[in-house]
């Protein structure tokens, strides 16, 4: 007689959480700390996907095996989308990634590279504001320094008092248009999918509303995301409005994509939804984590 369910993980109603962070890149929790939160907040499953890196994850699976937590290898890949023409920044998250994989090591590698170096210009604009001493402020918030990112530069804005919170440190500083702010090339979409297929992960369109695309340029940005091996797209998550999630979940049934979920915790007091709080996908879609392998 089976006395469990083989399939009994398959189901939209487990609190599976797929994109979360912590400081090895922009995060303020150590890996540890994170599983921790995830336990209180009810996961049956954390992913950690940090921006570039994947230095997190064996921290974290440790821990997660200790607290009997399931847990996912993630990444979250900093991509630029038609760089000659709209020049958009996409985040594609892969899930259930080998992190050791050859071509995931070397392009990760290769998208921090150019991280340096924008943080040295972006210090140069703020300092044309007047905000000085900003490159060695932001990296003291960088555990990892070759993960400097703009959320570093954010927590030392507020911290001298020039924003009253990351987000209006972004808002004033740090997004297209502000002082602080810095164009830069990151890798090509069909460059991360490739890496993330290659590292026998399934590659994740992360939080689709918050690109400022039209109608058309979405379904063209989909259309090329399947094209390349694209099998899903975040329709529950931190970043999206009750109205981005209807839109997702409808999009992801037209077009046969697999709907993930999660948070994008960052930190406490700096994320609305800590791990495993955010609403359930909704039951009719289907969930990533059909397609994980046995971990
Ligand atoms: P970077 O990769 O250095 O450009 O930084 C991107 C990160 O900045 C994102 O992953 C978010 O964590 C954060 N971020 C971007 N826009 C905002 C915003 N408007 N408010 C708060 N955090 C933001
Ligand atoms: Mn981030
Ligand atoms: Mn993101
Ligand atoms: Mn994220």
């Amino acid at each position: 007689m089976i006395l469990s369910c083989p399939h009994k993980f398959l189901t939209s109603l487990n609190n599976f959480d797929l994109h979360n962070h912590s400081n090895c890149s922009d995060g303020q929790l150590a890996p540890r700390d994170l599983v921790a939160l995830a336990v209180q907040g009810g996961c049956d499953a954390l992913a950690l996907t940090d921006h570039d890196n994947t230095d997190g994850l064996v921290e974290a699976a440790v821990a997660a095996a200790a607290a009997g937590l399931r847990f996912v290898n993630g990444v979250e890949i900093s991509v630029t989308w038609r760089p000659d023409t709209l020049h958009t920044t996409l985040h594609i998250v892969g899930l259930d990634i080998d992190p050791e994989a050859p071509s995931m090591v070397q392009g990760l590698a290769s998208v921090r590279a150019g991280r340096h170096v924008r943080a040295e210009l972006m210090a140069q604009d703020l300092a044309r504001v007047g905000i000085v001493g900003a490159l060695e402020g932001a990296y003291r918030y960088a555990e990892h320094p070759d993960m400097i990112s703009r959320t570093h530069f954010a927590r030392f804005l507020v911290e001298i008092g020039k924003a009253r919170d990351v987000g209006s440190a972004f808002h004033h500083y740090l997004v297209q248009g502000k002082p602080g702010y810095v164009r830069h090339d990151w890798t090509s979409l069909a460059e991360a999918i490739r890496w993330i297929r290659e590292s026998h992960g399934i590659p994740v369109l992360a939080h689709p509303g918050r690109y400022r695309l039209n109608a058309v340029q979405m379904n063209e940005l989909l259309d090329e995301f399947q094209a390349l091996g694209g099998e899903a797209v975040e329709v529950v998550t931190g970043s999206h409005s009750a109205d981005d999630m209807r839109r997702f979940a409808q999009i992801a049934r037209e077009r046969g994509l697999l709907a993930s979920r999660g948070a994008d915790f960052h930190g406490p007091g700096e994320s609305d939804w800590a791990p495993g709080t955010l609403p359930l996908l909704p039951a009719e879609l289907t969930p990533v984590w059909t397609r994980l392998r046995a971990n």
